[in-house]
């Protein structure tokens, strides 16, 4: 039925572009006769394939990815079709998606919840916060869905990088039971590990939405990398390298380039150029070229510390004391060598 409105309406477009062709009058006799058309002008068959739908339940779901997947920016891949149900009318999308489109979800964040498991259930479904996913620390094969995909979940608060700002907008929000730092007596925050079989549980989680999604891996975070001053979850013991190493997920840097980058440092130069206007506005520059949400200053302030912090969290987590040494720079630049095209 559709196939056939679509030809109709195609003839009477042509129909009427032919009409704006200025009219040639015949004031005189033509010496060869016109030509009779005597087959119908076929409207062409469109190129796009039919799209494969899939039902379960009361869901639809697209089965096919009909875009480029080189370019991230025009699929239709597997997942859920939200539709309007008009009265009295019919929402028709087996027919002609339009590869103009692209996902609303760029980014995945983690997170700790910093409470157990029940309170963390608790929270996260009768309070103002929420996340899409909770990845309990009970040893089972459970994770717990609590906003669809399609829907913003409360996660992310106020928060930046890269371009994008307010990330509960474009990103899936994964919340990891683990009871959060506590402060010695000193003040020096202690952080508790993260269960391996908990671990493998977020791996999988993480590597079935960044596929789904095409989630590049400088797009998967740690909360304390899109709000530094305000955030410092899941911390340093969140296995960044490990999921790196072992599931592709995530950035990492070379450490071969790393040693590069540390070796043509000289350290007693370094001790005295760190310090000095130049290079705090140049490695303010680097971290916000990763994506961090720092404007270079040329000054230390506290943005500046919390955000060098964040990053120890997340790429050299032996020592994170907000300090911009030979061996956290080397890392940053080789991670800005690494990827530099985000
Ligand atoms: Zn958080």
């Amino acid at each position: 039925m559709r196939n056939s409105l679509y030809f109709i309406g195609l003839s009477v477009a042509l129909a009427s572009c032919a009409s704006h062709q200025p009219v040639k009058k015949n004031s005189t006799k033509s010496k060869t006769p016109v030509p009779q058309v005597t087959s119908q002008v076929k409207p062409p068959t469109p190129t796009l394939p039919k799209t494969q739908i899939q039902h379960e339940g009361n869901y639809d779901f697209f089965k096919v990815n009909i875009g480029d997947i080189s370019k991230n920016d025009n699929t239709i891949s597997y997942g859920s079709i939200v539709s309007a149900n008009p009265k009295g009318y019919k929402v028709v999308k087996t027919f002609f998606p339009s590869v103009a489109q692209n996902f609303r979800q760029k980014y995945i964040i983690l997170h700790y919840t910093a409470l157990d498991d029940d309170k963390s259930v608790t929270v996260l479904t009768q309070q103002s916060v929420s996340a899409h996913y909770l990845v309990n620390n009970l040893g089972d094969k459970e994770i717990y869905q609590l906003v669809d995909e399609n829907k913003r979940s409360y996660h992310a608060g106020i928060s930046a990088w890269r371009n994008d700002k307010m990330l509960n907008d474009t990103s899936i929000g994964i919340e990891i039971v683990n009871p959060g730092y506590v402060a010695d007596a000193s003040g020096m925050r202690i952080f508790p590990d993260f269960d391996g079989a908990q671990m493998k549980k977020v791996a999988a989680l993480v590597k079935d939405i960044a596929d789904r999604y095409m989630i590049p891996p400088t797009n998967i975070l740690a909360h304390s990398d899109i709000a530094p001053t305000r955030k410092s979850d899941p911390g340093p013991k969140f296995p960044w390298k490990k999921l790196y190493d072992e599931y592709q997920i995530g950035m990492w840097y070379d450490e071969a380039t790393k040693q590069e980058f540390y070796n043509q440092i000289i350290p007693e130069n370094y001790a005295v150029e760190m310090s000095t206007a130049p290079f705090i506005f140049k490695y303010q520059a680097a971290l916000k070229t990763l994506g961090y949400g720092l404007e270079p200053s040329g000054m230390v302030d506290n943005a500046t510390k919390k955000t060098i912090e964040a990053f120890q969290f997340h790429f050299r987590p032996e020592k994170y004391d907000g300090v911009m040494d030979a061996e956290t720079w080397s890392i940053l630049q080789a991670l800005n060598v690494k990827y530099p095209n985000k």
